[in-house]
């Protein structure tokens, strides 16, 4: 029998990107969403479990169908600026839910979790790159919630038989390069779906949000990382678990900064077209330089990166503003 793993927001932009590499690795990915933020027509590679992270009794039945073993939680809120306004939203949903599903987990003798944290972890970077083990001194509720949650599986952790993975995303951005999948969030908020939007004429110029940052060009730094490689990073990190491997804390980007400008000067080439821009204030709670350091995924997990490369990782996320399929 195909071995299955449950998938906490598989309907998701990266949720759904890492079903589709579990299943070209051989696995049934089966999606548990509640479709709040999710899409359904997402949901291509296994079952979807249309339900919420705190229905315990579909989770429970879900693990023993497919007789699962282990699980990858996505499900969460991550937008910013929404954060800020609204902060309980973000704790119920990304610490609450989230301890209610890994509860869930613990009583369906599931002992094998990959959990989606982020470089918001870090707030604003002493060091550049940015180790694993830079303090975490996040500066939004997002950021806040989520090391809040990453505590608590530490300390689930040693109370139960559950071994974890973090993840912490530096920018994830690109498209599935079959053109299957993609990034639909409404509204939209980051650079590389904004910049495509701009160039195609289906949204506003973009707003460079500060250009007096102390950079080569005067904007902000950021390692995008394709979300093939995203996914790829996932699936490499069940096999690790899998196979015995303990908990650990990885950053997962390429470890390569790129400004605001050149990234919208890559897209000019790549597209050909002119990516209509002006240039605004300095966005609250961005800080100037967001980085990994890789060494040790790169030492520990059998994954690299090949397809973030920013000109391919510009033509995908363009072809999906074209094409987007919802
Ligand atoms: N950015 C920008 N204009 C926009 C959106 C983003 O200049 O309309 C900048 C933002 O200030 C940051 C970078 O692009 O320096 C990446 O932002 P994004 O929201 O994509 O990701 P974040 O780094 O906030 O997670």
């Amino acid at each position: 029998m195909t071995e299955a793993v449950l998938v906490a927001g598989g309907a998701g932009f990266i949720g759904a990107q890492t079903c589709k590499a579990l299943h070209q690795a051989g696995y049934l990915p089966v999606t548990l969403d509640s479709l709040v933020t999710g899409y359904r027509p997402a949901v291509k590679w296994g079952p979807l479990i249309h339900a919420d992270l705190r229905d315990r009794a579909a989770i429970l039945s879900a693990i023993k169908t497919y007789d699962i073993k282990s699980a990858i939680h996505f499900a969460a809120f991550s937008l910013v600026g929404e954060s800020t306004r609204e902060p309980a939203k973000y704790y119920d949903n990304n610490v609450g839910a989230a301890l209610a599903f890994t509860e869930a987990l613990i009583e369906g003798d599931v002992d094998a979790l990959v959990f989606s944290s982020t470089a918001a972890a870090y707030g604003t970077p002493q060091t550049s790159p940015i180790p694993e083990t830079h303090p975490l001194l996040p500066i939004n509720p997002y950021g806040a919630s989520k090391v809040a949650f990453e505590q608590a599986l530490h300390w689930m952790s040693g109370a139960h038989p559950l071994r974890y993975t973090i993840l912490r995303y530096f920018n994830a951005a690109g498209a599935d390069p079959d053109g299957e999948i993609g990034e639909s969030h409404v509204p939209e908020t980051h650079l590389i779906p904004l910049i495509c939007q701009a160039a195609l004429g289906n949204g506003k110029p973009l707003t460079i949000f500060g250009s007096d940052y102390d950079t080569k060009d005067g904007t902000a730094i950021r390692d995008y990382i394709h979300v093939v490689d995203l996914a790829n990073a996932h699936v490499a990190a069940i096999k690790r678990l899998r196979t015995g491997g303990d908990s650990q804390v990885f950053n997962v980007g390429t470890g390569e900064g790129v400004t605001v400008l050149e990234t919208l000067q890559t897209a000019e080439q790549v597209m050909q077209r002119p990516v209509p821009h002006s240039f605004g204030a300095r966005r609250a709670g961005d800080p100037v330089a967001l980085v990994a350091d890789v060494s040790k995924i790169r030492g520990m997990l059998d994954w690299t990166p090949e397809y973030s490369d920013l000109p391919n990782l510009i033509r995908t996320a363009m072809r999906w503003q074209r094409e987007k399929l919802y």
